[in-house]
């Protein structure tokens, strides 16, 4: 019996693995992908894609502030970040769908569903704490996208700590986070049939914490880092703004003139030197 090696499972192909069949992978994830489905032990080719949709849920609405503390508003905390990690992504080459951009927006049921129709790559949440705390922490699905939703939550957790402190385990299980106003937010976003990750991004009613979020300029922050992560996550790399957008170096042929000739090199040097000092710092001498 001959035997296949995985050499290696993406994070984001691991769904379509299952009992007999196995995905290896010989390019890096992004695009296309020519993969081997081992398959009783049969080896087929296809593409593999990744759907680029990303699901970004912004905590609470126009009549729904969240948490308030020392003059800041929950609501208004994960809109700055929320667009800007939409921003993130979609420089990225993603697209995503979000359940409201200013104050409105619909009931988070209804853009739950419409999110799960969306089959999208990965989901998150934009909230704020209160009540006790300092620091991130974020949930994790609780069905069978939970490991998943561990590590995607681990990769921006990881990124967060260039901004903030860690809570004491700060990967939970969504079922353990309290539920204000009866929201069951563990069924919604197990809902989603992708990695998400629900965040807390620190504690509003917490002075120490809210120097990190006080104004929009590091609300963004959080935008960035939770990109950073859930990009990390899809094994996409990132691009620093600016990066690959500026034209590519034109395709030059050079044409090089001689401007003496000398038998004695010192002389040569001299003239080079002397080129060079007259705004022609490429002289040279063959
Ligand atoms: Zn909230």
């Amino acid at each position: 019996m001959k035997n296949y090696w995985i050499f290696s499972v993406p994070l984001w192909a691991r769904e379509h693995e299952s009992v007999n069949t196995r995905v290896a992978y010989a390019t890096k994830p992004g695009t296309k992908l020519v993969y081997s489905v081992i398959e009783y032990k049969k080896i087929t080719k296809g593409v593999l894609q990744m759907n680029k949709t990303i699901v970004i849920e912004i905590g609470h609405r126009a009549n729904d502030a969240g948490t308030v503390g020392g003059g800041l508003r929950e609501t208004d905390l994960a809109l700055a970040a929320g667009l800007e990690f939409k921003r993130q992504v979609e420089r990225h080459g993603f697209t995503t769908i979000l359940n409201r951009i200013e104050w409105a927006g619909e009931p988070l049921t209804e853009f739950y569903k419409k999110a799960a129709n969306a089959s999208p790559a990965a989901g998150i949440a934009f909230h704020w704490n209160a009540g006790g705390g300092n620091g991130f922490e974020c949930y994790t699905q609780t069905n069978g996208m939970h490991l998943r939703s561990i590590e995607l939550s681990s990769a921006i957790a990881d990124e967060m700590k260039a901004i903030t402190v860690m809570r004491p385990n700060p990967v939970r299980n969504c079922n353990t986070h309290p539920t204000p106003n009866g929201q069951n937010y563990t069924s919604l976003i197990n809902s989603v049939p992708a990695p998400f990750s629900y965040c807390e991004m620190g504690f509003i009613d917490n002075a120490t914490d809210r120097v990190r979020f006080d104004t929009i300029e590091k609300q963004k922050r959080y935008g960035v880092c939770a990109a950073k992560g859930v990009l990390k996550y899809l094994g996409v790399s990132w691009i620093e703004e600016g990066e690959g957008v500026q034209s590519p170096p034109a395709k030059s042929i050079l044409y090089r003139v001689q401007v003496g000739a000398f038998a004695d090199k010192s002389n040569a040097e001299k003239f080079r030197d002397e080129l060079r000092g007259k705004g022609y710092p490429d002289a040279f001498i063959v």
